[in-house]
């Protein structure tokens, strides 16, 4: 579903991405492990195209993601062709992006009826639907000041499923929650993974990869050092820069 080659970014001189290559098959789950400053969050942004790229490039479901080939060059797309492509993508980020002045519930069936089109009626029963999935369905008409960390979490996870993803992203999505919440949020992912969602991860949740992930892919200093199985990965790396990240997470 998703396949980068050679994939490079810089920002002024800083090569943060120096040419990444991978696939993520559809219906499986890549989680992405790397120190902090090796390119993970940028990666993830090149593929919804909230940066652009500087070399390679990455194609969603056989389209490639924010440029056309015109001429033999490849050319940025218009804005509006680059938000219908970014409308497959759901993303869940570190921090709540919730709409802070909206509800549960409005702020799920946001985008499907401004974006899609979709009547209220239609957009308000699959909210509910989605609320049950995340297991908050009572919590329909809270703020997210009333909400916990992982409520809201989980409520930025049913948001972006609203718009029918083929791919979703996550980055660090249970990092700035208190231990106690984590599993709740992992849990969700875990069951969205079952269903057969196509899913990458920027976790340091060692054991959410061993247990979820068909492919681990480690990154450092913007090149991938070692990908492949969990197994292979995680218990029994063969370069020393995974293993010494690994022993410092683990
Ligand atoms: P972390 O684990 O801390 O989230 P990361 O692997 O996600 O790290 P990135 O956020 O992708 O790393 O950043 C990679 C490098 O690119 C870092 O050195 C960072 O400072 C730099 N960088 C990221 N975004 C920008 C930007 N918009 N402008 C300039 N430099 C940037
Ligand atoms: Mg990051």
């Amino acid at each position: 579903l998703v396949q980068l080659r050679g994939v490079r970014k810089h920002f002024g001189s800083l090569e943060v991405l120096q040419g990444i290559s991978m696939d993520v098959h559809a219906g499986q789950v890549t989680v992405l492990l790397g120190p902090s400053g090796s390119g993970k969050s940028t990666l993830l942004r090149c593929i919804n195209h909230l940066e652009t790229i500087d070399g390679g490039r990455i194609t969603v479901d056989g389209e490639v993601v924010g440029y056309r080939e015109h001429g033999g060059r490849m050319h940025e797309m218009h804005p509006r062709e680059v938000a219908k492509q970014r409308r497959s993508i759901g993303m869940v980020f570190q921090r709540f992006n919730l709409f802070p002045h909206k509800t549960a519930l409005e702020n799920i069936v946001e985008a499907p009826m401004v974006v899609s089109r979709r009547s209220r009626a239609d957009a308000v029963a699959e909210a509910h639907a989605l609320l049950r999935r995340v297991g908050l369905d009572a919590w329909a008409d809270h703020y997210p000041s009333q909400l916990s960390g992982g409520q809201q979490q989980r409520i930025a996870i049913a948001r972006a499923l609203a718009m029918k993803p083929k791919l979703m992203l996550f980055d660090e999505p249970t990092s700035a929650l208190d231990p106690e919440l984590v599993g709740e949020v992992l849990d969700v992912m875990q069951e969205l993974a079952e269903e057969g969602m196509t899913m990458i991860v920027v976790t340091h949740e060692i054991g959410f990869a061993r247990e979820v992930a068909d492919q681990v892919v480690f990154m450092d200093g913007g090149v991938v050092v070692e990908s492949g199985a969990p197994e292979a990965v995680i218990d029994d790396p063969q370069q020393e820069r995974t293993r010494g990240f690994l022993q410092s997470v683990l």
